[in-house]
């Protein structure tokens, strides 16, 4: 793009050794790949509609894996998600990913699905920072555990929420 050719730099890139026609439509191509992925994520964003929940059969390696915005409902808080507004699809596709969700990023999970009537399905999730069996320590060794109810507490050594799942 600038007027001087640097002849001497040493920039080693594989592309330099491309000619120029090649190296333009890579370049080009890149920049539309990279231009659609931040059109999709603007509009997973702006909810334009809900997400339809896949089911995976696969291993999942990273949230973005998944196909609903778990790491915004990653706030330690409930969260009561609605069918037809913050998913669509089936909801035990809904509780199959919160459980990936919570296995990738090695937290806990409590859950539980709400039907009311035909028509109005919920599923309440809320993430803890860890999960352990009932009566072991916490992560970081403590032992004053404060139960909220019969599977949550936090420790009063280092303020983690923990799921607390039966041995
Ligand atoms: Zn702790």
């Amino acid at each position: 793009m600038g007027g001087t050719e640097n002849q001497g730099s040493k920039r080693p890139h594989p592309m330099k050794s491309w000619p120029e026609d090649a190296q333009r439509s890579y370049l080009d191509m890149k920049g539309r790949m990279l231009r659609l992925k931040a059109e999709r994520d603007a509009l997973r964003r702006k909810h334009a509609g809900p997400q339809s929940v896949a089911l995976h059969t696969l291993p999942v390696a990273a949230l973005e894996d998944l196909t609903l915005p778990w790491a915004d409902w990653m706030d330690g808080r409930i969260h009561r998600l609605k069918r037809g507004k913050d998913f669509s699809g089936e909801v035990y596709a809904v509780l199959e990913e919160a459980r990936l969700a919570a296995r990738v990023t090695g937290r806990g999970l409590l859950q539980l699905r709400e039907q009311i009537g035909r028509k109005y399905q919920y599923v309440w999730v809320q993430f803890t920072d860890h999960a352990i069996l009932a009566g072991d320590p916490c992560r970081c060794g403590g032992r004053t555990l404060t139960r909220l109810h019969p599977s949550l507490a936090r420790c009063e050594r280092c303020g983690s929420t923990l799921q607390l799942m039966p041995r």
